[in-house]
């Protein structure tokens, strides 16, 4: 049975954060109708993109009662997709004509260049005057027990240290996922004498000068901040569980890094022993193995958990069955093209709260969640592994645009996204700035001339 809210409705809704899910989001609520109030702790619209010489007072990022830092961008990142596939589907990522000169025309381009378009985006659809910066959500809570609908969001203004106390009718979560560090199991790391640190708190390269330097993970950061320090470090060493036990390779075109299978232990004399039996004596070691999502001011008496990683319960990633369609999630996807995902997802919530578009009857999205988690144990697929999309995105994107009567992904944008996943792997040093998927170019660039 299939439930509508109706007649169409406009609603105040309240968005968490100013990153690209926030930006997009509040652009399709206001062209929905709603009235809609974004909150941002920052200064200024772009989440992670918005780079910081700072970081965190423990590298760890542990510490509870750490002052936290947002992003996790370091100085030297590149986007690790092209520029075609990166931006929101009606408002590419291409260098516009009249932008100045210092902006960053390459296909791969610096966080720099992302926080631009970001503040274009922004710009161009006139975001900014529903922002609230410097204003963090402390604390969000059903308005009254057992009334679905209506939201408490209680928030502080950093400047004239105000704390509001307000009522909003719906509210949709969009306060990015990489700011909680997760941390890999190291037997014997209480008595280890080095340093630890987490990605997070990865700026520059220069600190590590003449260390030995241990990283775990196989991620684009694990890549990518090897190769950034073994240009000062005396040697790079990374450990990624998901090689063969016995792996042990230099590589190609560096004579200080190589590759490992997993940490096996640590000991108090500082050395490290990995599984494929080697022993190295190390200064420090780089957790680059990802984060946690964390929803530190939500508060649903249970309803809403995460649990192994697992943000649960949710409808298609986006809404908690007993609170639907008055919360909703942004961005909790991963291993996708974020933005364009972002962009349907928000379309998808905006003509929900309308009424213009149905949800099913709650029994039935509990009960496809139900199916979901079931398929993922029978396939053996952890539950920390609950959200991690790659290959499926583009069904679960042309699902979201059948909802919200929007064409389906481009097939440039999936043959592009999927030969760059493949060319990544295959040349990671080089993928960046050397590739032969011209045609794709040309075809994202005829769909991009005719959208505007
Ligand atoms: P964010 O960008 O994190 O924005 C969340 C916003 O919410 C922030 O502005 C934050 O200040 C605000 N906020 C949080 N809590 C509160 C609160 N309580 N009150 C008020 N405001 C709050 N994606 C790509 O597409 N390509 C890439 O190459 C790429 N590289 C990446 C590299 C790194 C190192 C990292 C960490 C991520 C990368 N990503 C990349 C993914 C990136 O996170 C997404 O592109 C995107 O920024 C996520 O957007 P978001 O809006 O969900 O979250």
């Amino acid at each position: 049975m299939e439930t509508a809210l109706s007649p169409i409705r406009s609603h105040h809704v309240a968005v968490i954060g100013a990153g690209p899910a926030g930006l997009v989001a509040a652009r399709e609520l206001r062209r929905e109708g709603h009235s809609v109030v974004v909150f941002e702790k920052q200064k200024q619209v772009g989440g992670t993109w918005i780079y910081t010489d700072e970081v965190e007072s423990d590298p760890l990022s542990v510490d509870p009662t750490r002052s936290v830092v947002h992003s996790s961008v370091y100085s030297s990142l590149r986007i690790n997709g092209t520029r075609e596939c990166t931006g929101f589907r009606d408002y590419p990522f291409v260098v516009r004509s009249g932008v100045s000169e210092s902006r960053d025309r390459r296909r791969f381009p610096s966080h720099g260049e992302v926080l631009a378009y970001l503040q274009d985006f922004a710009r161009e659809f006139g975001i900014e005057e529903m922002v609230r910066f410097e204003t963090e959500v402390v604390k969000v809570s059903p308005a009254a027990e057992g009334e679905i609908g209506k939201w408490r969001v209680e928030s502080t203004e950093k400047e004239k240290r105000v704390r509001r106390d307000e009522i909003y009718d719906a509210v949709v979560v969009c306060n990015g996922h990489y700011v909680e560090p997760r941390l890999a199991e190291i037997p014997g790391i209480s008595s280890w004498p080095g340093k630890e640190m987490h990605s997070h708190n990865y700026r520059i390269p220069e600190p590590f000068k003449d260390q030995v330097v241990v990283l775990i993970g196989n991620s684009s950061s694990a890549e990518d901040i090897s190769r950034d320090i073994a240009t000062f470090a005396k040697e790079v060493h990374v450990a990624c569980r998901s090689n063969p036990a016995d792996t042990f390779i230099k590589q190609t075109g560096y004579n200080n890094l190589w590759k490992h299978s997993s940490i096996e232990c640590v000991h108090e004399d500082g050395s490290v022993v990995f599984q494929n039996g080697k022993t190295i004596s190390v200064d420090i070691i780089m957790h680059c193995t990802g984060y946690k999502y964390h929803f530190p001011f939500l508060d649903t008496n249970g309803v809403v958990t995460v649990d192994d990683n697992r943000v649960g319960p949710l409808y298609k990633d986006v809404f908690p069955p007993a609170f639907a369609p008055w919360l909703s999630f942004i961005g909790i996807p991963w291993q996708v093209l974020p933005f364009p995902m972002f962009e349907l997802q928000s379309k998808w919530i905006a003509g929900v709260l309308s009424g213009r578009i149905p949800l099913p009857s709650k029994e039935d999205m509990i009960m496809e969640i139900k199916t979901f988690y079931s398929t993922l144990e029978v396939q053996g697929i952890p539950k920390r592994y609950t959200h991690r999309m790659g290959n499926t995105q583009f069904e679960y994107d042309n699902w979201l645009a059948s909802q919200c009567g929007c064409s389906e992904t481009e097939e440039w944008r999936k043959e592009m996204c999927l030969a760059n996943v493949v060319r990544k792997e295959a040349h990671p040093e080089t993928y960046r700035d050397e590739w032969e998927d011209h045609h794709l170019i040309f075809q994202a660039y005829q769909d991009f001339f005719s959208y505007s």
